[in-house]
């Protein structure tokens, strides 16, 4: 069983090249995303456990709102459809708390802030049923809007959220936003599900829709390609327990 996936994870190694080719059409940081993918795949990886992954907001609650107007959920949704995608070709087994534009509320919950309560639990449910990481795409917002820049949160609880949120934060800075100098942040109760979840979660905050050029990027479904692509090789990181150095230069 493990040996099977294992084989699995190695023969995807030349999907990589297929998948960089797409998502960034072989430019200078596409090589570099080829070869960084190609080293985390070929590290021995011991087990591909479950993602959960989690687009945030939905339905009733569209989370902020970009200055062009785009609410945050349609932008985290379809980040995470392309996360699937993504993680699937790799092996993982991947369970969302949404597919489309909805809040998961149970049948019945009437009352905005009752809806919102059971929205969460049903997340919080899913997070912990997995027996591997747990993701939560979100954009930020501030109010200068000169901030930009993806950064990671993680519970103070967990030691894995806080080596994933790592690995991450790294394949931000690396493949996208080699400008990105935030580093990743411990969370307590002010973040539900992270506060809550045993599970290793890392609340993965893209860019801030408040940043009129990032919020632009966001907007492309090229750019979102490339946060999917990008969160996937913070993954394979994460999984394999490979280390590279810790600033890469040139090439
Ligand atoms: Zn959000």
């Amino acid at each position: 069983m493990e040996a099977l996936k294992i084989k699995k994870i190695l023969a995807c190694c030349g999907v990589f090249a297929v998948l960089s080719a797409f998502v960034w059409a072989g430019d200078a940081v596409g090589r570099k995303a080829q070869a960084r993918i190609a080293e985390a795949a070929s590290a021995p990886v011991t087990e591909m456990p479950q993602v959960a992954l989690d687009a945030g907001h939905g339905g009733m609650d569209g989370g902020c709102v970009s200055v062009n107007g785009t609410a945050e959920k349609g932008i985290n949704l379809d980040i995470a459809l392309t996360e699937r995608e993504l993680l699937n070709i790799m092996g993982f087994e991947v369970t969302m708390t949404r597919e489309d534009d909805r809040s998961i509320y149970d049948k019945g919950v009437t009352g905005l802030a009752a809806q919102k309560q059971s929205d969460m639990k049903n997340r919080l449910a899913i997070f912990d049923k997995c027996g591997g990481i747990a993701l939560s795409i979100h954009q930020n917002q501030f109010t200068d809007s000169r901030y930009s820049g993806a950064q990671m949160f993680y519970s103070r609880r967990n030691s894995g959220g806080e080596r994933l949120a790592g690995a991450l934060q790294k394949q931000f800075v690396s493949l996208i936003q080699p400008e990105n100098q935030r580093e990743t942040k411990p969370v307590d109760d002010e973040l539900f599900l992270l506060d809550k979840t045993d599970t290793p979660a890392v609340m993965i905050e893209c860019g801030f829709l408040s940043n009129p050029e990032e919020a632009a990027l966001l907007e492309t479904a090229e750019y979102r390609s490339q946060v999917a692509f990008t969160v996937m090789t913070g993954v394979m990181e994460y999984m394999s327990g490979y280390a590279p150095s810790e600033r890469e230069t040139g090439g």
